[in-house]
């Protein structure tokens, strides 16, 4: 092989090599989980997607409504049409704000991250990274990222709020309460989420 054509293969190699590598280094945008995501910010949580059409689908697997009278300003963080945010924010508030009434736990606290996984594959993804063992559960509640992760084609309101509880419970004690405890309060506020 002559000196030329060999420069000639490496240059090749290089240029695919970039090529391949180059979308990889486009959609990095979160070091932890190398997803690409975008965020609304509601009063109470920041609600956290990686497609418009999954937020839509969360919007309506949340059979919520919200009562009369929410101050909800919701901060935009993507040019998509104001309705679906606002009513979506407006909603995942309500419920927030449900949960601390159940709780009787109002005390202002750091806005709980929902992060909405498109599939199961991605959610076990995620709990596998974060606890290095095999996941075998729906939803949950991470105290150190002060998160909750959850499936879109698996998600009610129920269980939205139960997590949500886990997130209040957490942060309304000085001490954090025995994980059985905070259990037996998580499934009283799924239970008695409509009835008043
Ligand atoms: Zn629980």
């Amino acid at each position: 092989m002559s000196l030329k054509s060999h420069f000639k293969r490496i240059a090749i190699l290089v240029w695919t090599g970039l090529f391949f590598l180059w979308p990889s280094v486009a959609v990095q945008t979160d070091a932890a989980d190398r997803l690409s995501w975008r965020s609304i910010e509601t009063k109470h949580t920041i609600i956290r997607y990686q497609d418009v059409d999954d937020l839509e689908a969360f919007g309506e697997q949340i059979d919520y409504s919200p009562g009369e009278g929410g101050l909800v300003k919701p901060l935009f963080s993507s040019s998509e049409s104001k309705s679906l945010p606002e009513k979506l924010a407006r909603k995942i508030d309500a419920l927030f704000e449900r949960v601390q009434e159940i709780l009787d736990m109002r005390k202002k606290m750091k806005k709980v991250n929902i992060n909405i996984y498109p599939d199961k594959k991605q959610l076990r993804e995620a709990f596998e990274r974060i606890y290095r063992k095999p996941c075998h559960i729906r939803a949950w509640y991470e105290y150190s990222y002060h998160t909750i992760f959850i499936c879109v084609d698996d998600v009610h309101e129920g269980m939205l709020a139960h997590e949500m509880a886990h997130g209040i419970i957490d942060h309304y004690l000085k001490v954090r309460p025995p994980s059985a405890t905070a259990e037996i309060l998580a499934r009283y506020v799924d239970s008695h989420l409509k009835r008043k």
